[in-house]
C-alpha cells in the first residue's frame, strides 16, 4: 500500500509498504477514508520532533472504516466507520482514569501514531488500544466534519475546557490558524462575554470575520488597544496562546489580567522566557500544552447537534498519489490554504 513515510529530516516520500497487521488483541486495522496534514507534521519534517522515527509512516488526523480487530476489541466492529484519536492509549493507567491520557505510561502512550509508530497518511492504518482510540461516527456526520475531530477539534476541546471560560468573561485567541480556529469554536460553546482573536495573517483574520461575525480581530499591532477596549479589568479574563511564537508568548501573560488563565495550546521550537520580576503580582495561572484527546464521542455529538463545524477549513483535497503537492501547498501557505484534506486514490471497494 502506498504510505507517506519520514525517511530522514527534510525528507518524506511517498513509498510502498506491506499492509499493516494485528500486533495485539486490542489493535483495529482501519482503511483510511480521509486524512489531513497538521503543522506538527511539518515539525517532524524539520526535525523539530526528535521522538520521531525515521521510517515511520506520518500522519495523526484521520477517519475511516474499521477493517479488522482483534479480540480484545468490542466497541467496534469491522465496517464501522470511524474517527481516529491522535493519542494512543490504554484507558486504564493513573494518568488515563484521571483523563490525562497524554501521559499514558503504556510505552506507546501519548502522540505515537504518525510519529513513533505508523501513522494514517497512508491506505491503511494499525490503530492500538482500538476500543480507546477509536471513535464511531454517527450517520447524520460526514468524514470531513469529522474529520478533525481527533487531533485539531480535541485540542481546540481540551484548551477551552480546562481554561474556566465563565459567561462575562473576555477570552483573548493569539492564533488563527486552523488550531486557533477549532479552539475559537470550542471556546464558543462556554458563551463568554467577548472573544478577540489575533494573527499577523490579514488573510487569516478575514477567515475569522467571514465565518463569527461577532468575533473581534487584530493585529498584533493592534491588539493592545482592542485589549483595553473591551475588558474592565486591565486585560483577557482568559488568554489562550495557539500561535507559538516568542512574541505570542510574551503577548499571552501581558494581555492577561491579574489572576486571569493563561492556557498554553501552541508547540514551540524552544524555550519561553518568563519574567517573573516583571510579571510579579499578575498572579496569573499558567497551564502548558499538551492535549488530553479523550472526548472525541462528545464532539462527534456537537457536530451531529450542528454546534461545532470545521469543514470551511478544509480548503483544498488531493489524491495520496500526489500527498507532496499538498505538503507544499501547506507548507508555504499558498492559495490560502487553512487544511488539507488527502483522499485514497482507489475507489472504494
Ligand atoms: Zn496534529
Ligand atoms: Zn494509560
Amino acid at each position: 500500500m502506498l504510505a507517506y513515510t519520514y525517511v530522514a529530516q527534510g525528507d518524506f516520500q511517498l513509498l510502498d509498504k506491506p499492509m499493516p497487521v494485528l500486533l495485539h488483541p486490542r489493535d483495529a486495522i482501519v482503511r483510511v477514508t480521509l486524512s489531513s496534514i497538521c503543522t506538527s507534521d511539518l515539525h517532524i519534517k524539520h526535525g523539530s520532533v526528535p521522538r520521531a522515527v525515521p521510517g515511520i509512516t506520518v500522519g495523526h488526523e484521520m477517519v475511516g472504516i474499521v477493517e479488522q480487530v482483534g479480540e480484545g476489541v468490542s466497541t467496534v466492529g469491522p465496517g464501522d466507520r470511524v474517527a481516529v484519536n491522535v493519542e494512543t492509549f490504554c484507558g486504564a493507567c493513573f494518568f488515563c482514569r484521571r483523563g490525562w491520557v497524554n501521559n499514558c505510561t503504556d510505552p506507546n502512550g501519548g502522540w505515537a501514531l504518525g510519529c513513533r509508530i505508523d501513522g494514517g497518511q497512508a491506505e491503511y492504518v494499525r490503530v492500538p488500544y482500538a476500543d480507546q482510540g477509536l471513535s464511531k461516527i454517527p450517520d447524520s456526520v460526514t468524514d470531513l466534519q469529522a474529520l478533525l475531530v481527533g487531533d485539531l477539534l480535541s485540542t481546540g476541546y481540551w484548551a477551552a475546557k480546562r481554561s474556566r471560560i465563565g459567561p462575562e468573561d473576555t477570552v483573548l485567541i493569539l492564533g488563527a490558524g486552523p488550531t486557533g480556529i477549532c479552539t475559537l469554536q470550542c471556546v464558543r460553546l462556554f458563551r463568554p462575554g467577548a472573544v478577540l482573536v489575533c494573527d499577523s495573517d490579514p488573510e487569516r483574520l478575514r477567515f475569522v470575520r467571514r465565518h463569527y461575525p461577532d468575533v473581534l480581530t487584530s493585529s498584533p499591532e493592534g491588539l493592545e488597544a482592542l485589549v483595553r477596549a473591551n475588558s474592565s479589568h486591565g486585560g483577557a479574563d482568559v488568554v489562550l496562546e495557539v500561535a507559538g511564537s516568542p512574541d505570542t508568548f510574551r503577548m499571552a501573560w501581558q494581555y492577561a489580567r491579574p489572576n486571569a488563565v493563561v492556557t498554553v495550546v501552541a508547540l514551540y521550537d524552544g524555550p519561553q522566557n518568563l519574567p517573573l520580576p516583571e510579571m510579579y503580582g499578575k498572579n496569573l495561572t499558567f497551564q502548558t500544552g499538551g492535549v488530553d484527546g479523550c472526548d472525541c464521542g462528545a464532539i462527534l455529538a456537537l457536530i451531529a447537534a450542528g454546534k461545532l463545524d470545521t469543514t470551511a477549513l478544509i480548503t483544498h483535497t488531493y489524491p495520496l498519489s500526489r500527498i507532496g503537492e499538498a505538503y507544499d501547498l501547506f507548507e508555504h501557505r499558498r492559495d490560502g490554504v487553512m487544511k488539507v484534506a488527502i483522499t485514497p486514490d482507489r475507489p472504494e471497494r
